[in-house]
């Protein structure tokens, strides 16, 4: 079903990882694509691999181009540096991944200034995002260029963000000369979470980045989509960066492999996090992908303790524990998973 590959998933060991989606392993039929790939210099834009997962994945999302980057960060990094110059700002909530996990790259590369807004729980509110753009064109203030959307949201939990927030949002941003940039690591997730095609969240960004080595299952590899101008712009951006690559259409190949086999499945996740959810006592409407949020435990002593019993988990904060299920995480190892959090949660509340 859902047209995953028919030799299974890669093994490792018999651990349970459920820290992230990034540790999925290629599975050996990805391997075999890599493998027989055709490749040549992608910096000379002669790799016929890189070449048609970049039209693939433009296509895809609706716009006219695309660049293959090696990483999210580099992705979203790049995108912003399209939409806004040094010294302009960019808008965003305060737990998004562009302003809280990429080492304040945005800053301390390209001199652009942030501002942040605390939405709950990462849920988008155009509103609330609106209110806060500063205009252009005042000599004091520091001008809002762009406003930085991440759906699904990571520190939200695998939030999807509402379609008619993000409408709202983009349709305001015409009238008022902002960009959007849309951080799509799991936008797939949600596209398959909310049955919203992935041309319809690609229409609602000027910029967006997203990932083939989350639950996609690729090694490594992202894509930034955009117009054609900002495209070539941001290969040079790229290639400054350190990010041109020669034949890596072996990377694009696995790109190739895990849209063809690998982006259905997703339901799949999202139904074992439900599972995963539900045994462990969890609110079910918490879970939209394929991440769980378990609040109020001793996360480092749930994570030692489980880790013991072949099951790893990833700690947000002293109090919160995450797991993540992906392309490596079957049925069993969801019920195994389970079983050993229900036992360790309920030994340790005890104490
Ligand atoms: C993983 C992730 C990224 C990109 O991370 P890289 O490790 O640089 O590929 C960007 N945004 C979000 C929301 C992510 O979860």
């Amino acid at each position: 079903m859902y047209g995953i590959d028919t030799d299974g998933p890669a093994t490792r060991g018999d651990a349970v990882d459920l820290r992230s989606d990034t540790l999925t392993r290629p599975t050996p039929a990805m391997r075999r694509a890599m493998a027989e790939a055709e490749v040549g210099d992608d910096v000379y834009r002669e790799d016929p691999t890189v070449n048609a997962l970049e039209e693939r994945v433009a296509e895809l999302f609706g716009h006219e181009a695309a660049l293959f980057v090696p990483s999210g960060t580099m992705g979203n990094q790049i995108g912003l540096r399209l939409v806004c110059e040094p010294g302009q700002e960019v808008l965003g909530d305060a737990d998004a991944h562009v302003l809280t996990y990429e080492m304040g790259a945005a800053a301390a590369l390209f001199g652009l200034s942030s501002r942040t807004v605390v939405s709950e729980g990462g849920r988008l509110s155009a509103d609330q995002l609106i209110a806060q753009v500063r205009p252009h064109g005042d000599w004091h203030l520091t001008a809002t260029a762009a406003i930085a959307v991440e759906n699904t949201h990571n520190r939200g939990g695998g939030l999807v963000q509402p379609l008619t927030e993000l409408e709202r949002l983009f349709a305001w941003s015409r009238t008022a000369g902002v960009n959007v940039h849309l951080d799509g690591a799991r936008v797939f997730n949600a596209s398959v979470a909310s049955g919203v095609p992935l041309a319809t969240y690609g229409r609602l960004a000027d910029t967006a980045s997203v990932c083939l080595s989350k639950g996609l299952g690729a090694p490594i590899g992202s894509v930034l989509v955009a117009n054609a101008e900002r495209i070539a712009a941001a290969r040079l951006w790229r290639k400054r960066l350190g990010g041109g690559m020669r034949q890596v259409g072996v990377l694009a190949a696995a790109a190739h492999h895990a849209l063809d086999h690998h982006l259905d499945r997703l339901a799949t996740d999202h139904e074992h996090a439900r599972l995963l959810a539900e045994r462990l006592g969890v609110d079910p409407t918490t879970v939209e992908t394929n991440m769980v949020v378990v609040d109020d435990v001793p996360a480092p002593a749930v994570a030692e303790a489980a880790k013991a019993q072949g099951v790893l988990v990833g700690q947000v904060s002293a109090r919160r524990v995450r797991l993540v299920t992906h392309l490596d995480v079957d049925r069993d190892g969801v019920e195994r998973a389970a079983k050993v959090l229900t036992q360790v949660i309920g030994d340790l509340a005890g104490h």
